[in-house]
């Protein structure tokens, strides 16, 4: 048997995680296999017979099996944008304007709003364009890791596509290398392995 669960060997209380998800998700409520039905570790179903799984059981489980968020992909972080720059360069032109009304030399502060504005645009522009070059640095550097763990992400996805759950122990397991994790353990068992 293709999907037999590792641990019992047993293909009876086994169900594709992402059927448990979308039908706990949906309607509230799991039809499990029949021939009873353990939810391990939360709550115990009965042995023997057609078993369902409802309400915030079956939801609980279905969120515990949801795909754990991606890792964020390695990317240069600059530490300030050319557009907050570009902000403060306004702001300040902004404040110098406002101090030209009600100053005595209203060109001194004309001339500073000026200089603001020009040299903050300029300023905003040098760093975007630093910024940028940063960061193609920073690519070309970090271009294996990158690389890396993208198909880490990309295989950990795949992986959670064709894993299943046996609902006797409790288990999520991988039924092409038969690699398993309990539910707790998937965002590591799918991307750091
Ligand atoms: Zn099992």
């Amino acid at each position: 048997m293709g999907n037999a669960c590792p641990v019992c060997g047993q293909i009876d209380q086994v169900q594709k995680i992402s059927a448990i998800r979308s039908s706990g998700i949906s309607t509230g409520s799991f039809a499990g296999p029949s021939g009873g039905l353990t939810y391990a570790n939360k709550q115990v179903g009965s042995y023997g017979g057609y078993t369902r799984l409802s309400g915030s059981t079956a939801t609980q489980l279905a969120q515990e099996l949801a795909l754990p968020e991606r890792p964020k992909p390695i990317a240069y972080v600059p530490q300030i944008s050319g557009t907050a720059v570009g902000v403060l360069a306004i702001l300040f032109t902004f404040l110098f304007l406002c101090g030209a009304v009600s100053s005595n030399n209203p060109e001194v502060n004309l001339s500073m709003a000026g200089l603001a504005f020009v040299g903050g645009l300029l300023a905003s522009t040098v760093v975007e364009v630093t910024n940028k070059n940063k960061a193609k640095i920073f690519e070309k550097e970090y271009r294996k890791e990158i690389d890396e763990l993208e198909a880490k992400v990309l295989r950990g996805v795949e992986i959670y596509n064709r894993a299943y759950y046996c609902f006797r122990d409790d288990q999520i397991f991988d039924p092409q290398t038969m690699r398993r994790c309990s539910p707790g353990e998937l965002n590591d068992w799918l991307y750091n392995q």
